[in-house]
């Protein structure tokens, strides 16, 4: 399915959204406070826990946004093979299409593949239907790349808005937020400080969102996101929990 097909049916999907209007009043407002929950970590992981990606007890779901990067990437890849781990990397469709050979490399190494946007936005500034073509050319150009449509979606900042969650299910995109991060993104941070916060909000079942590109946070943050992640992997193994995708992390 092109993009544009899906374009049609979004908007006839908005217009019998707009009859159904004052039906879905109270539905309406009870969206809007979504963002709020779904941005707030702690609300989130309470009220929310199948979006914060809370999962199988016993078992860390290791994810990465912002990639691929071809200065970065490799690094990731390589390390996680030598552990044995496979991970979920949420890319950007702006991104994967500049580095198709990187996107095929890591399908074929097993990780699990999903779609952070076309686009580095916050969708609570994009209109409906341009969350919508933003979502859709992201899912359409990995897919290209994979052979497989992704089936997971992560927004840029972690801001789900109403017209986000409309466009996931009319793609067939789950959305995946996180119960722990490491803060990687910040210039000031270090691989302690990564491991430490990171390991502050993490329990057993968690998902854990780090960075393999640094394409929107502080310039080479990802070497200290690098050297963090076998402080990590340790840190789980000392406590039994087993790391792999979220394909894995679901309760049985
Ligand atoms: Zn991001």
């Amino acid at each position: 399915m092109t993009s544009t097909t899906r374009g049609t049916d979004s908007a006839s999907y908005t217009s019998t959204l707009v009859r159904a209007g004052v039906a879905a009043l109270p539905l309406l407002a009870a969206a809007h406070a979504a963002p709020v929950i779904s941005s707030f970590g702690p609300l989130r992981n309470r009220f929310l826990p199948g979006l914060a990606g809370q999962g199988k007890p016993g078992h860390i779901a290791l994810t990465f946004d912002d990639g691929p990067d071809q200065l970065s990437t490799p690094h990731f890849l390589r390390l996680l093979d030598a552990r044995g781990v496979r991970a979920t990397f949420f890319l950007l469709g702006s991104m994967a299409v500049r580095f198709p050979g990187l996107v095929r490399e890591m399908a074929g190494a097993g990780h699990e593949i999903a779609v952070h946007g076309w686009a580095h936005r916050p969708l609570l500034l994009r209109g409906s239907r341009a969350t919508y073509d933003d979502l859709a050319r992201a899912q359409d150009s990995v897919g290209e790349l994979t052979g497989a449509a992704p089936t997971l979606f992560r927004p840029p900042y972690g801001v789900m808005t109403t017209g986000t969650h409309l466009a996931c299910r009319r793609l067939g995109l789950t959305p995946v937020l996180w119960t722990a991060w490491g803060e990687d993104w910040r210039a000031r941070a270090t691989p302690r400080s990564i491991r430490d916060t990171v390991l502050r909000d993490l329990r057993s079942g968690g998902t854990v969102l780090l960075h393999d590109s640094d394409c929107t946070s502080a310039t080479d943050s990802w070497r200290n996101t690098l050297a963090a992640l076998p402080l990590l992997l340790e840190a789980w193994e000392a406590r039994g929990w087993r790391t792999g995708p979220l394909r894995d992390h679901r309760q049985a």
